[in-house]
């Protein structure tokens, strides 16, 4: 059976690079699957899908193709024979995301997919209930944490390096608070700590520090 760490935790918390990184030493395919979400959200936008109402959400995230392929270490996803790459990562779509998340027809049919995944082999996934709900029987389970200004500046960096926006360190923090609200609110799958999860809080700590934290949590013999 195929060996999963499953990471959760609120934007911002350091789980993309952690799993990355994890992922890589270990040989486990990274799945982020925020991306998911994020793809379903771009679809909505551009469909004029009032993001706001569940049951045209539900009905046309029915309809989207997304096609898996692992490559370089990860799996990545391709929407109409293309890669959707930084155009799911705009501030429109950090906006709409949370809504289009709190649709159950969405949640059930991206946990699907992201446990169709096990498939092609062991896996390092990041998300908000992948330790709750999508994965929960995992050995290796983990809660990243960190304050709100340290994740909304490592989100401020992020988007200016990529080129994406120029928001100001207030506005994205404001962004990634209202973000937080719903998705540890909503109904369906909410995010919270597992019980039994490891909990790092990564406020003072190096990548580096957090990598460590979580290999040498892992249980025996998955390290390398
Ligand atoms: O991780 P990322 O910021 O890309 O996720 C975008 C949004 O997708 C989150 O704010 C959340 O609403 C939703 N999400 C989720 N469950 C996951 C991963 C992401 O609800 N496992």
């Amino acid at each position: 059976m195929a060996k999963v760490i499953a990471i959760d935790g609120p934007s911002g918390s350091g789980k993309s690079s952690v799993s990355r990184i994890v992922g890589g030493r270990l040989g486990f395919l990274h799945v982020d699957s925020g991306a998911l979400y994020r793809i379903v959200t771009w679809r909505c936008l551009e469909e004029k899908v009032d993001t706001s109402d569940p049951a045209a959400v539900a009905a046309f995230a029915a309809g989207v193709g997304i096609e898996l392929r692992p490559e370089n270490g990860r799996v990545e996803y391709y929407v109409g024979g293309e890669k959707p790459g930084e155009r799911i990562r705009t501030p429109e779509i950090n906006a709409h995301a949370s809504a289009v998340a709190t649709v159950k027809e969405v949640r059930d049919r991206i946990t699907a997919i992201l446990r169709s995944m096990a498939a092609f082999g062991d896996l390092v996934v990041e998300g908000r209930d992948i330790t709750t709900a999508v994965f929960p029987d995992s050995p290796a389970r983990f809660y990243l944490t960190a304050s709100p200004e340290a994740r909304a500046e490592r989100r401020r960096r992020e988007q200016v390096e990529k080129g994406i926006s120029d928001q100001s360190a207030e506005a994205v923090k404001a962004s990634l608070l209202a973000r937080d609200r719903v998705d540890s609110t909503r109904r369906h799958a909410p995010l919270r700590k597992a019980d039994g999860a490891v909990e790092i809080d990564s406020s003072d700590m190096t990548l580096d520090e957090v990598v460590d934290a979580v290999m040498n949590a892992l249980p025996p013999g998955w390290r390398k």
